[in-house]
């Protein structure tokens, strides 16, 4: 391509307040975004709009970053800080003031009061009247504070064709003349994003249909400014399961509880997003590479997207199964350690990774993965719980002696010789192997569901599987038993 000038033909931003975290709907926003920004050969980018002082902090903008990191929506260029650019934002509205497409207005409370008591306003929300839209500015009591308002279109309509809505219409006179600067200078929300899409040269606007009526006041004041238009695309917010707009009783967390309290992989929860209120016919599992190519405005459906948890779990249990085993292990180690209480020894993690290809298979979460792989890591002897107590009663006991035996003799601790020993058992007893592998599995792992007798056989060793059998056939003596932390 060379060092062209020739500006992006398609530049798209994320533009999240920093007043809480990264949230579902805001992840699926970035998303979108950063997709149709790839399939386009586009520019991606990131303005973090902090202008609200008080309810913006730093650790909001960490939670976002890091969200997006995670999530691997890579942005172009550094992070734009809106609250940075207050200066250039006052410019425009100066320049908007100089050109006439602006006005001084000097409303005092006193008016407020005289336009909330006019007829019929007590029905609709507080619209400014327009009162110094016209005054000659020589009227305006001296040294009075003031606040820059934009004198926008009062006849006709304003049409926007927004490529998910379609085209929406407003009236211009049900739009007042808002303000651009407030009485101490500073920019107002609305005209800051303005200024910033321009001077960041974004071209596409896409976000939540709850900014489609910012989109009006917007346009007025792009159009008074003489700037080129963007193309809209207002996406419907998430919805939960129920219907209702998604909120944290649908599980409308952070990114960040999806991938640390939930377990999910990025590529699953990216995955689902994408599904979430955009379809390339029914294909569920599309991958990164497939949706920057498939991406695009038309496939966005116009009504609400349901939340559904059920569904982004059977997505992450596909991610788990084609996930590569030495990361899975790494992912899960730390989730042990913290569900243990106790850091692992360094020898833990191929341990891991060796029964990790068996429980992939079932697990719907890296959680799943770590509770399934729990009975590695825990301290002799184990405390069992109570189904796997009762398969070690009576006869379960008496097999467990002989499974004890018979393991005891094998010249070598390998699948085959393991399973020849305890097949042959079976067989002498006259009992089907699942009948065996019961108490074993009670006596190796404390419970009653573990990957294949086999695979816990050898992902435990010798030594440990014939420690944890031994506790359980000799009796412990009183006060030895140390109490198990770990949680299943
Ligand atoms: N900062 C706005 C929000 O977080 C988005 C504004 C926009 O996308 O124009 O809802």
């Amino acid at each position: 391509m060379g060092a062209s000038i020739e500006p992006a033909a398609v530049v798209t931003r994320f533009a999240p307040s920093p007043t809480g975290f990264l949230h579902i709907g805001g992840a699926r926003t970035a998303l979108f975004n950063f997709l149709f920004a790839r399939h386009h050969g586009g520019r991606f980018l990131l303005r973090v709009e902090d202008t609200d002082r008080a309810r913006s902090t730093d650790a909001a903008i960490e939670a976002i970053l890091d969200g997006m990191r995670w999530l691997e929506f890579d942005w172009d260029g550094d992070v734009v800080y809106q609250f940075s650019r207050a200066a250039r934002h006052a410019e425009v509205a100066n320049t908007l003031l100089a050109s006439g497409h602006a006005y001084r207005c000097y409303a005092t409370p006193e008016e407020w009061e005289e336009m909330r008591a006019a007829p019929g306003a007590a029905k609709q929300p507080l619209r400014y009247d327009g009162r110094w839209r016209d005054r000659d500015p020589a009227e305006a009591p001296a040294g009075a504070p003031f606040v820059i308002r934009l004198k926008a279109p009062r006849d006709g309509e304003t049409m926007i064709e927004d490529r998910v809505q379609g085209r929406v219409t407003v009236r211009n006179g049900e739009l007042d003349d808002m303000i651009l600067l407030r009485s101490d200078g500073t920019p107002t929300y609305m005209l800051a994003v303005v200024v910033d899409d321009h001077d960041m040269g974004v071209t596409h606007v896409i976000r939540g249909d709850d900014h489609l009526n910012n989109a009006f006041r917007q346009l007025a004041l792009i159009r008074a400014l003489g700037w080129p238009e963007p193309v809209y695309a207002h996406i419907p917010l998430i919805h939960g399961a129920d219907g209702a707009k998604l909120s944290k009783r649908h599980g409308a967390l952070g990114v960040d509880a999806y991938r640390d309290e939930l377990g999910m992989l990025p590529e699953a929860v990216d995955n689902y997003l994408l599904r979430l209120g955009w379809g390339h016919g029914d294909q569920e599992i599309i991958s990164r590479d497939e949706a920057v190519e498939l991406f695009d405005l038309d496939g966005v459906g116009r009504s609400p997207a349901r939340f559904d948890l059920k569904k982004l779990e059977s997505v992450n249990a596909h991610y788990l199964r084609v996930a590569d085993d030495a990361r899975l292990a790494a992912l899960v180690l730390p989730r042990l350690e913290s569900s243990l209480g106790r850091p692992l020894p360094t020898d833990s993690l191929p341990m891991l990774q060796g029964i990790i290809p068996e429980l992939k298979p079932r697990s719907k979460t890296l959680n799943e993965l770590s509770n399934g792989s729990a009975f590695l890591f825990r301290t002799r002897p184990l405390t069992l719980d109570e189904r796997a107590a009762k398969l070690l009663e009576g006869e379960g006991r008496r097999l467990l002696e002989l499974v004890r035996h018979a393991l005891a003799d094998v010249p070598a601790w390998e699948a085959a010789t393991l399973d020849a020993a305890v097949r042959a058992l079976a067989e002498a007893q006259s009992v089907g192997l699942g009948k065996i592998a019961q108490p074993v599995r009670a006596a190796l792992t404390g419970q009653t569901t573990s990957p294949g007798i086999f695979d816990v056989l050898l992902a435990l060793g010798r030594e440990e599987s014939m420690g944890r059998i031994d506790d359980l056939l000799a009796p412990v003596p009183a006060g030895a038993a140390e109490d198990d932390t770990g949680t299943m």
